[in-house]
């Protein structure tokens, strides 16, 4: 059953090979056709049609290609909790979505750790924004990433969603947690038909979001 997750695919050609070249990086940020992503209410701006939108120009982080066209992003100040901006989020193009996660989550992770962890010292922001270096001792440090699942339960045609308080009204989800890796291996590793689907990039900054298909007997709550 094939399954393509939301946010999923990388969006732009994120170009590697050009994050660790200083110069490369500077030709690309002087170029016309440079573009920067544009920010609103603390998060990646979308217009009426779900799309991203963009001014010419380059900023710190570099998103990577779009055809030849160099896409950057600006580490903005962060805005409300995004569970807020479901409403605005639900109209958000899916081909646009692997860039806004990647925005959104970059430009999170640098606000939070402008100091490097090893020795304390501010660090500097390397690799077109997808990394910190520490000139102070030379660490380098890279996005960290805290595992999340989302289980989409489904039985006979129905599926079982869940929703929080602080939801809009008649917003409703898949149930999703934060988990240790070693935690979802163990309790699919029975589970026949368990396979793991590549993960995508996630709008919320550290996390990874890991998509699994299980099949099991279980049953829905009455
Ligand atoms: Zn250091």
């Amino acid at each position: 059953m094939p399954l393509e997750p939301f946010f999923s695919g990388n969006g732009l050609d994120r170009a590697d090979l050009v994050r660790g070249n200083p110069e490369q990086l500077g030709e690309l940020a002087a170029r016309p056709d440079a573009r920067r992503l544009r920010w609103a209410n603390g998060l990646p701006d979308i217009d009426g049609n779900g799309r991203l939108q963009w001014d010419s120009g380059p900023a710190d982080i570099f998103l990577g290609l779009n055809g030849n066209a160099p896409c950057f992003s600006a580490i903005e100040p962060g805005g409300k909790d995004l569970r807020a901006q479901f409403n605005t989020l639900a109209h958000l193009h899916w081909d646009d979505a692997p860039v806004f996660a990647a925005a959104a989550s970059l430009a999170s992770w640098h606000r939070r750790h402008t100091f490097c962890a090893n020795c304390g010292q501010p660090s500097d922001l390397v690799r077109g924004g997808w990394s910190r270096r520490c000139p102070a001792c030379a660490a380098e440090h890279f996005p960290r990433v805290d595992p999340v699942v989302i289980m989409l339960a489904e039985h006979e045609g129905r599926l079982l969603l869940g929703r929080q308080p602080q939801y809009p009204p008649n917003r409703y989800s898949a149930l999703a947690g934060w988990f240790t890796r070693e935690e979802v291996a163990a309790a699919l590793s029975g589970t026949p038909d368990a396979s793991f689907i590549p993960p995508p990039p996630f709008a919320i900054a550290r996390s990874l979001l890991e998509h699994w298909l299980a099949l099991d007997e279980a049953r829905f709550p009455a």
